[in-house]
């Protein structure tokens, strides 16, 4: 079983005119494995969040990125000693590319598909002793801070992303990931309940 923390709670607004946004950065500890999941835009949150923790950005094993936009990748580099993995490959900073099995190597936290948003897109799925099942979605479902967060089963599934790629897509993302969770952790805005 896993342990998790956002560490980041993701957000998007607007202020004086500038878009402030950062994603969701959460931590996931199994069998001794640091994990990051989307490092983020903001350098100085997210040490100061590490630090909490009791980490350094030297103690972090694996860094998932859930798409490669900048507000959730840009600081994938600070993590001098980890893995980077996305959809489908691990990325080493000795340059190397390979393939993985679905799955974080060492953990049974399963990696899965999530196609709309963007052209290559996954989720997690974290089993903890907890919450259950919980889904880090990254931007399968995101809000604006301006935005009520309904998370009832239709109005998750019909959300306007105004970013989306593929429409089609991300709904089948949507329901995919609503059957499978009993928590979601959205790209921004805040974790919630899926309700059965
Ligand atoms: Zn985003």
């Amino acid at each position: 079983m896993a342990e998790f923390k956002v560490l980041v709670e993701g957000y998007a607004r607007k202020e004086d005119g500038c878009s402030y946004v950062s994603s969701t950065t959460t931590l996931i500890k199994e069998n001794g494995l640091n994990i990051i999941v989307d490092p983020g835009m903001n350098r100085e949150l997210l040490l100061e969040s590490l630090q909490k923790e009791g980490l350094s950005t030297k103690d972090i094993n694996y860094v998932i990125l859930t798409h490669y936009h900048i507000d959730h990748s840009a600081l994938v580099g600070i993590f001098e000693n980890a893995e980077i993995l996305d959809d489908g490959e691990i990325y080493s900073f000795k340059s190397t590319i390979k393939n993985h099995d679905g799955k974080i190597p060492g953990t049974d936290i399963e990696i899965i598909g999530s196609l709309g948003h963007a052209m290559f897109h996954c989720s997690l799925i974290v089993k903890t002793e907890d919450y259950g099942t919980v889904v880090i979605a990254g931007d399968v479902l995101w809000w604006r801070e301006t935005e009520e967060q309904k998370t009832d089963k239709k109005s998750l599934i019909e959300h306007k992303d105004p970013f989306v790629k593929n429409e089609e897509q991300l709904i089948e993302s949507r329901k995919k990931i609503i059957d499978l969770a009993d928590y979601i952790i959205p790209g921004h805005g805040k974790m919630f309940k899926v309700e059965k």
